[in-house]
């Protein structure tokens, strides 16, 4: 049958008669039908990627790339006068994950499909997800984000697990999504729920009832954790997810007549950061319980776990309270207290090694780093800081348990999807191989001389640019000129991450530009991201960024030299939709802070220049394009973490010392400004910025407005951008998570 019998077998009418809605079902059936026929991956050993978010994105177009078909079909529907691309729009993003972590585990998932290995996600299916981002009053608001309209991947299953949670038993339920590899086979990501789950008890945003666990378990992703409500309902959730996951396996285990002494041949288990950490001691009570004893189930899930680290932020390495986790997992507390008097056994009650601290707190890490086999961080340099400072005394008793796995991302998306004529283009200069051989795109140097080459690259930048001018045009209702330079900040808000500092930076330039010095080349600054719902001081940071978009967009002395856009709702469907368009990538944390950052790596992959700090992966980005490639300033990690020990940095003294600094921080409390926004947030911000500023904005500002000026002007010799772009792009194969995934074998999954 041909695809276009196909698909109008499905619709019951011609394509060219069907709506864009009609076309997404019948290309939804098409993609469930094709994963139907998909071979499972086979092999010995499974591993199982246990993770509370997968940030998966829309999922019709990635299929159809991964079968092999998004072209034809594309095609078939163009000849038939529809457009591929707003039949995806009608799909509904899966909103399950929050950021870089989850999209993480998202790109993995994929790579580990597509390279054949035998392995499936295990995570929640959170009704809201994180929540939906909308702006009242150049404030952020939350909204319940309804993605489960019955038109996905998921598929119900009837298998079911008891789960006990605070002495009352439940019963999960699992749903499956077919995660479909690169032209070949399929893996699961199994996403556990409850029935009783009731999404009507959501009120005003997205305020629930916190203690009803059968109504509310799995509304949403990281639940408000300001009260005691609101952190327990988080260890529910994690308890529910591990206790699936471990059952899940268990099952599986046996159904094979596997020997389940021998778990650690058949199965691996990968703990992506803290919140899966209790599978530890869940999968111990539930081996005790098949009758082996606990040293020796320790000893067998010691074998099988290996932990991810994340972060360095202390507040991100979870501990809960004893009283928490005996009244929702009282079935727990023997092995976690079992667990923790080895641990202190073993050596001498060093406090700084036990599970439980004197607070009578449990250490969800140090469960992980003690009892699995495995500990890595995310790129190179976070893993040295883990190594050297924040869990050092761990790296003195495990020294070989500690390994490295710089983050990476899909190509599949981050380049086929997003950006498809860039895609095309590299198919046309140097085949196909780099889709599978990500080593194949450095061929692309071979054309760093080439006029053409590099003109069509600029031209593909430019269709993109205007693809997102449309965009946002269509969307947000804001003018933004494609001949202007793009520089792009699009992540989570968290102060660490100093948007902040970029915005202080745009009140420069608003400054300058009142003063006559002007660009010479138009600048739209673009950011994106959610606040966390209780993080005051980042959603201060998205109200200045706003009240400046609206102050700058409107005044015609300044608009037609500077623009500043606010992307609503970020998400994977406008991350692709942004990043493709990008000149200048911000990636401008405060150096030790950022464990790895992937839209680093997203940006470099689609030929966008990097500024930013010597953190994370950009010192990895650094290294492969040359320092003649990448624009870097600001303190260095070893002097921050200096700053720190020390407490040798007072944000005053900047304030103070330069008239500059003064001056842009003073603006945050203009007229001008205070007639568009909040005058306490606004206040609230400007003296966190000058009395605490606790992640060094005016540190790095003066060497950031240098650099950045710097570059805006470089952008002007188009020729040596050009090059810079390409050399970007075709140094980016290291960062496929192709290449991650297979050090992840190779070094701690050993599936084959
Ligand atoms: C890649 C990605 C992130 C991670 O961005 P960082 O800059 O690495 O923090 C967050 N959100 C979305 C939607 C992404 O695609």
């Amino acid at each position: 049958m041909t695809l276009e019998s196909e698909i109008e077998t499905y619709l019951n009418k011609p394509i060219s008669n069907a709506t864009d809605l009609q076309l997404y079902d019948a290309l939804l059936s098409l993609v469930k039908h094709k994963a139907e026929k998909l071979p499972e991956v086979s092999g010995e050993k499974k591993l199982y990627y246990i993770s509370a978010e997968f940030l998966i994105g829309k999922q019709l177009g990635k299929n159809l790339i991964n079968l092999g078909i998004y072209d034809e079909v594309k095609q078939l529907l163009a000849k038939k006068g529809k457009d591929l691309s707003c039949v995806e729009e009608k799909e509904k993003e899966p909103s399950l994950g929050n950021g870089g972590l989850g999209r993480l585990a998202a790109c993995f998932l994929d790579s580990i499909a597509t390279l054949d290995m035998k392995g499936d996600g295990v995570g929640l299916n959170y009704h809201f997800g994180l929540f939906k981002q909308e702006f009242k009053d150049h404030k952020q608001y939350e909204i319940p984000d309804e993605w489960l309209d019955g038109k996905n991947m998921l598929k119900k299953t009837d298998v079911c697990f008891p789960i006990e949670l605070a002495g009352k038993m439940y019963t999960s339920r699992m749903y499956d999504m077919d995660v479909i590899g690169f032209k070949g086979n399929k893996n699961t990501l199994h996403l556990f729920d409850l029935d009783t789950v009731d999404e009507s008890i959501v009120k005003d945003g997205i305020d629930f009832d916190k203690k009803d666990i059968s109504k509310n378990l799995t509304l949403f992703l990281y639940p408000d954790d300001s009260d005691d409500a609101g952190r327990k309902l988080r260890v529910y959730q994690q308890y529910f997810m591990v206790s699936n996951a471990a059952q899940l396996i268990l099952k599986e285990q046996k159904a094979l007549k596997h020997d389940l002494k021998d778990l650690d041949k058949y199965a691996a288990i990968q703990i992506n950061d803290t919140h899966p950490s209790m599978v530890i001691p869940e999968l111990i009570r539930l081996l005790m319980q098949e009758g082996i004893t606990m040293k020796k189930a320790a000893d067998i899930v010691s074998n099988v776990c290996a932990y991810t680290n994340h972060t360095i932020l202390a507040e991100a390495l979870e501990k809960w309270p004893m009283d928490y986790l005996q009244e929702v997992v009282p079935q727990l507390m023997p092995i976690i207290e079992g667990l923790d008097y080895a641990v202190s056994a073993a050596f001498h009650d060093n406090e700084e090694l036990n599970i439980i601290d004197a607070q009578n707190r449990v250490h969800m890490a140090k469960m992980d780093m003690h009892f699995g086999h495995s500990i890595n961080g995310v790129a190179a340099l976070h893993t040295e800081i883990l190594k050297h400072k924040e869990l050092k005394p761990f790296y003195d008793v495990y020294p070989d348990k500690f390994n490295n796995k710089t983050n990476g991302i899909t190509f599949r998306r981050w380049i086929m999807h997003a950006d498809p004529e860039l895609a095309d283009l590299v198919d046309e200069t140097i085949g196909e191989d780099w889709k599978t051989d990500e080593n194949a795109l450095e061929k692309l140097m071979d054309h760093i001389e080439d006029e053409s080459f590099l003109g069509r690259m600029d031209e593909i930048k430019h269709q993109n640019k205007v693809r997102f001018a449309s965009f946002i045009k269509q969307k947000q209702n804001i003018d933004v000129d494609p001949d202007s330079i793009y520089d792009v900040q699009v992540k989570r808000f968290h102060e660490y991450k100093r948007q902040q500092m970029n915005a202080l930076w745009v009140i420069w330039k608003y400054m300058q530009i009142k003063k006559g010095n002007l660009p010479q080349r138009p600048i739209t600054v673009i950011f994106g991201g959610k606040a966390a719902p209780a993080y005051y001081q980042a959603k201060a940071v998205i109200h200045l960024i706003l009240c400046l978009a609206e102050l700058i967009n409107n005044d015609p002395e300044v608009s037609p030299y500077l623009k500043v856009v606010m992307i609503k709702n970020y998400n994977i469907a406008k991350a692709e939709m942004t990043i493709p368009a990008c000149d200048i990538s911000e990636q401008i944390s405060l150096a030790s802070k950022e464990a790895s950052g992937t839209s680093n790596m997203k940006f470099m992959l689609n030929g966008a220049v990097t500024l930013g700090t010597n953190d994370g992966a950009n010192v990895e980005i650094r290294d492969l394009v040359g320092n003649d490639s990448i624009y870097t300033f600001g303190r260095s990690s070893d002097e921050v973490i200096k700053l720190y020990e020390t407490a040798g940095y007072h944000a005053k003294d900047y304030y103070e010392k330069y008239p500059e600094i003064k001056e842009m921080v003073g603006f945050i409390t203009s007229k001008a400004l205070l007639k568009i926004g909040d005058a306490k947030m606004l206040k609230d911000l400007q003296d966190n910025l000058i009395n605490k500023d606790w992640f060094m904005t005016l540190l790095d500002l003066e060497a950031y407005i240098e650099e950045k000026e710097k570059m805006l002007g470089d952008y002007e010799d188009r020729e040596g951008w050009k090059r810079m772009a390409l050399v970007n792009t075709a140094k980016s194969g290291f960062f496929s998570s192709d290449r991650t995934i297979r050090e992840y074998n190779r070094d701690i999954w050993h599936l084959k």
